[in-house]
């Protein structure tokens, strides 16, 4: 366990592209809803989750700009696209009988509270899962570093980084090459030297600096989530 942080306490990012399921856009409820539940199995076992919850299934600001878009306005349209999926993983949450919050970086009172963190952790002691919605509120950061960060200012013990269709790090893609061979342990720095897209840079550096593991796993594999904060050896571990 990290220095400083505490027991039992996981940040798990999921990327946009996993609420779409195969549709590759928009929200596919029964994706949701298996998340939901493998998350709410591991909550009343009694570990704190806070979900950092990406976009990507709707917009993405570099895509958009590369399309004509101003950059900051196309990453504003990013972040309130992530807002979406955490209400839909809200829902199913708390129809598996789990407490719930949604604090976005970005107010929007109607919806969801702001992102206070002595609160979120008030949420989480009390056995509520906090789902941290429109990445980090600023232009030209992704959901990826939003969740190195709120993992840090939360005191998790380490991020955990569920893919869509990928069981871990490779050296190569493994989609393209069959011969690609998965990493079950690796150093900040090779990440960063070998450029392997575990996260990017920013978030990677932030995890660094910091001594916060990451574990890379497949996360629509029944039971991977409770594999995961229990430490079993699934996927790949980023540390130093
Ligand atoms: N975004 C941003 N600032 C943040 C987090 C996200 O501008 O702090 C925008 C950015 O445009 C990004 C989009 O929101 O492309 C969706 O987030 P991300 O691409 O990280 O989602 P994921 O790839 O995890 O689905």
């Amino acid at each position: 366990i990290r220095s400083g942080a505490v027991h039992r306490r996981y940040l798990l990012k999921l990327s946009g592209e996993a609420f779409a399921g195969g549709g590759g856009l928009g929200v596919d409820p029964d994706v949701v809803h298996a998340i939901a539940r493998e998350i709410a199995a591991v909550v009343r076992e009694g570990y704190e989750i806070a979900l950092v919850v990406g976009g990507g299934n709707f917009f993405r600001g570099a895509e958009l700009q590369q399309r004509g878009m101003d950059r900051a306005r196309s990453d504003y349209m990013g972040m309130l696209g992530t807002v979406m999926n955490c209400l839909a993983l809200q829902d199913f949450l708390e129809k598996e009988g789990i407490e719930t919050r949604v604090q976005t970086a970005i107010t929007m009172g109607q919806v969801a509270e702001p992102y206070i963190p002595l609160r979120a952790v008030r949420h989480l002691e009390k056995g509520r899962v906090v789902i941290f919605g429109a990445g980090m509120g600023m232009p030209y950061f992704s959901t990826d570093t939003t969740a190195a960060q709120r993992a840090l200012e939360i005191e998790a013990t380490a991020m955990l980084m569920g893919k869509n269709g990928v069981d871990g790090v490779y050296d190569s893609d493994p989609k393209l090459n069959p011969d690609a061979v998965k990493f079950d342990a690796l150093e900040y720095g090779e990440v960063i030297a070998r450029d392997l897209r575990v996260a990017d840079l920013t978030a990677i550096t932030l995890c660094q600096d910091n001594k916060l593991p990451i574990l890379v796993f497949e996360l629509l594999a029944e039971g991977n989530i409770a594999r995961a904060v229990k430490g079993e050896k699934i996927g790949t571990l980023v540390n130093d």
